[in-house]
């Protein structure tokens, strides 16, 4: 039996004791807040916040990097479901930090014989990329509501969160450990 198998078969157990369903859950985030971080399955997004069904939207990728496909989703998140924050979490120990662009591209091309063409979005320095999300949502005409994007880094050791200040002005194509010196902590 596959996972997925194993997946399907909870799926079942969860509809037949009448758990899964979300019948009265709203389709539009009752806190009017979209989370954007990565797919780490070390960050468990509703626990971590507080958050309950129905309330948020969270956007996963790897490393939670703002890419056309998240301002996609956060424009039709602010635009058609009402939400007005963004709040954008990377974290510690994040794999995207153990790779390079150029490297893991190079290691595509070499197992199957082609590059690809979506940017990797690796990075050195957490604080930086975050600083990098924030100016990439603040500078996307597609986003409604641009004032209240904050970005944190979590810490997959204790749970917490720190805050990092944006850039004053930072430029959006820059990327990664170039970027800006390290963000005030108030979280
Ligand atoms: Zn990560």
């Amino acid at each position: 039996m596959s996972v997925i198998d194993e997946l399907v078969g909870a799926n079942r157990a969860a509809t037949e004791s009448g758990g899964a369903g979300t019948a009265s859950v709203p389709g539009k985030p009752t806190r009017s807040v979209a989370v954007v971080t990565c797919m780490d399955c070390r960050i468990n997004v509703e626990q971590v916040l507080g958050l309950g069904p129905g309330e948020a939207h969270v956007l996963r990728n790897a490393g939670g990097v703002v890419t056309d496909d998240v301002i996609r989703s956060l424009a039709l998140s602010q635009h058609k479901l009402g939400t007005r924050e963004v709040m954008l979490i990377h974290h510690d120990k994040c794999g995207m930090t153990t790779v390079t662009d150029d490297g893991f591209r190079a290691e595509l091309q070499e197992a199957t014989g082609v590059a690809p063409a979506f940017a990797i979005e690796s990075f050195a320095d957490v604080e930086a990329d975050v600083r990098q999300s924030i100016e990439r949502v603040r500078r996307s005409a597609f986003i409604a509501h641009r004032d209240a994007v904050r970005g944190f880094v979590f810490d997959v050791d204790t749970g917490a969160l720190r805050e990092v200040a944006a850039a004053a002005g930072g430029d959006p194509d820059r990327v990664g450990a170039d970027a800006q010196p390290p963000g005030e902590e108030v979280v």
